[in-house]
């Protein structure tokens, strides 16, 4: 779930292990710890609840001087956050240490066995099972690549798992299923991180391991395995990124950079997908006309504000390809049994790619036949992987845990996919593809112009810090911002918020507006303009506070409450610019009510579990 780190070489492992972790700290987490291997040969584990600064602490007192170890951020699922919990755990007389990200669903099972093996346990975690599960395999063999496949095959769940075994000095084994873990060597040292800004300062050719698969680190390298235990090559992977990339760049907080980065990152995707003739190439993803033939329905899977990038979708999609699209939860839909076939398109989108319940819903869309596209940011994730097609935002690493800029760049690959259907499908004529082709390559310049006045939207913000509910309400392609919008609010400022279809207020939620609850409009579709106002000016009626998002040429708002423009676009793509002061507003409230930006209470950036 959250970051794991090891390193063998000639340096100090405490300063690399702790900085590793430091670069993994976006991900959101409870406690950390290390284990360092003394020069003469014990295992020292240090590991404390908190911050990542508790932890520096106890390391500096301690001062390990080993030049190999493990570390770990936790983020809790099996037994409360705190020192005892916290890994790295180990069996009895450290004979193995590790640090586990993931879980160990038959943890109680192997729990029980292994006490009646006579093993006892000081944790509640399943990582502890794990531990002596291993340990248990070892002492039978002696044999430690043995002893991970046996351990392996009595597991089910999804681990990286980071192994130290107290004979076996120089050595970091490793294995994963459904978790990430990346490796990496540069001369005589070897690294693993569970995500690449751990590793971009020690190398930028990295091996991404699979499913099953097994490895040692060494100061000679790196031998991985199959899940049979036969040693394999893995291929090399070049990393672009930047390490500035995965830094904040002046900024106060990641949220603030990655939303201000987002024109760069739109024009870049752009750039990317469309060529200079005008036409939308997806390189690599397959996207033929025969395969935009072969299914009549879509379904968009996804999770949190890629599930909102979903809903959008489902207006643009439909309207341009005229094909039905359902949206839905992926933790709903792999278990209500989906009606699929291979004429259903599923696509499931995850920034990180690494979204337990979205891998999963892919997993069920791939055994009921229907053909799969994963839109992912993270290159070489599960689900990049596993789907049977896929196209990667190429939003660059996101650290902060409420998304931005991936959201955006989801939004605009969806947006091709939709322009690219209704070509394919004859649902549109050349004309209109240029001109919404046109409208899309002005996001970049309209996003600007919006983000120069983001002191506005500060002074905005001031309003609202004191609040504790807020309801967003819009209609149409505005209904699906006003999800987004909402989400963004909750997750970073801790305010109760709602996003309502403006129409169905009335309906129930109408009885909750009273004298002075904020309500915020969007309203940047013509087509519903009337509609809007008459359901801002209900609210109004009834007392509510209302300010209004509107799209430049759009008028009567100013007569309803405090209003702010965005410039006008295709009402098609307005959620791309709406999506902008939406963001600014709940990041100004997160700041003013002195929270933390970056890392909410509660959450994490990747959710590898269910
Ligand atoms: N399931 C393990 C625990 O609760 C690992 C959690 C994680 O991935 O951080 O300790």
């Amino acid at each position: 779930m959250c970051g794991i780190v090891g390193y063998v070489g000639d340096e100090k492992a405490t300063d690399i292990l702790l900085d590793g972790l430091e670069k993994l700290e976006y991900r959101g987490y409870d406690s950390a710890g290390i284990a360092v291997r003394h020069p003469e040969g014990a295992i020292e584990v240090i590991k404390e609840k908190g911050r990542l600064s508790n932890l520096e602490k106890l390391v500096a007192e301690a001062a390990p001087q080993g030049t190999e170890g493990i570390g770990h951020t936790r983020w809790a699922t099996h037994g409360e956050s705190n020192q005892l919990n916290a890994h790295p755990h180990h069996s009895k007389g450290d004979r193995v240490v590790g640090v586990h990200n993931g879980i160990i669903e038959n943890f109680a099972e192997l729990k029980a066995e292994l006490t009646d093996k006579g093993y006892t346990f000081y944790s509640e975690t399943d990582t502890e099972v794990c531990i002596d599960l291993i340990d248990y395999y070892y002492r039978e063999s002696g044999d430690a690549l043995d002893a991970l496949k046996h351990a392996k095959a009595a597991i089910h769940g999804s681990y990286a798992l980071a192994i130290l075994f107290d004979d076996r000095p120089g050595e970091i084994w490793v294995m994963r299923k459904s978790s990430p873990m990346i490796l990496g060597v540069a001369d005589g040292r070897a690294y693993l991180a569970s995500d690449v800004p751990a590793l971009l300062k020690h190398t930028r050719d990295v091996y991404y391991m699979d499913d099953d698969q097994m490895a040692t680190l060494s100061r000679d390298g790196i031998q991985f395995y199959d899940g049979e235990g036969h040693p394999i090559e893995l291929e090399l992977t070049h990393i672009d990124w930047d390490i500035e990339a995965a830094e904040k760049g002046g900024f106060d907080h990641f949220m603030l950079k990655e939303i201000f980065e987002q024109p760069v990152v739109i024009a870049n995707t752009l750039r990317h997908f469309v060529d200079t003739n005008g036409w939308i190439r997806f390189k690599g993803s397959h996207m033929t006309p025969d395969f935009y033939k072969s299914f009549d329905r879509v379904h968009i899977v996804a999770c949190g504000s890629a599930y909102h990038v979903g809903c959008v979708s489902k207006y643009v999609m439909e309207e341009l390809a005229r094909i039905p699209v359902d949206v839905d939860i992926a933790s709903e839909f792999r278990y209500r049994n989906p009606i699929l076939s291979e004429k259903d398109l599923v696509i499931i989108i995850s920034q990180s790619g690494e979204t337990a319940d979205s891998l999963a819903a892919l997993r069920e869309a791939k055994k009921q036949g229907a053909p799969t596209l994963a839109i992912v940011n993270v290159v070489g994730s599960s689900i990049a992987r596993e789907a049977d097609r896929v196209i990667y935002t190429v939003a660059g690493p996101e650290i902060a845990v409420a998304t931005t800029k991936a959201y955006s760049c989801q939004l605009l690959v969806m947006d091709l996919i939709a322009l690219d259907l209704a070509v394919t499908l004859g649902r549109i004529d050349e004309a209109r593809v240029q001109e919404l082709l046109g409208e899309l390559k002005s996001i970049p310049r309209k996003m600007d112009a919006i983000l120069k006045h983001h002191e506005d939207y500060k002074a905005i913000a001031q309003h609202y810090l004191n609040d504790e509910h807020m309801y967003y309400v819009g209609r149409g392609l505005d209904y699906a911002a006003c999800l987004e919008a909402s989400l963004k609010l909750k997750e970073i400022s801790y305010v109760h918020s709602e996003a309502y279809a403006a129409g169905e207020l009335k309906h129930g939620t109408i009885s909750l507006i009273d004298e002075g609850t904020p309500v915020i409009g969007i309203a940047t579709q013509p087509a519903l303009s009337e509609k809007i106002r008459s359901n801002l000016l209900e609210v109004k009626t009834r007392g509510a506070a209302v300010f209004t998002l509107v799209m430049e040429g759009l008028d009567g708002f100013d007569a309803i409450g405090e209003i702010t423009t965005i410039p006008a676009i295709d009402p098609l793509w307005a959620t791309s610019l709406s999506v902008v002061p939406m963001q600014l507003m709940a990041y100004y409230v997160s700041v003013g009510r002195g929270l933390d930006v970056d890392k909410p209470r509660n959450l994490a950036k990747s959710v590898t579990v269910e």
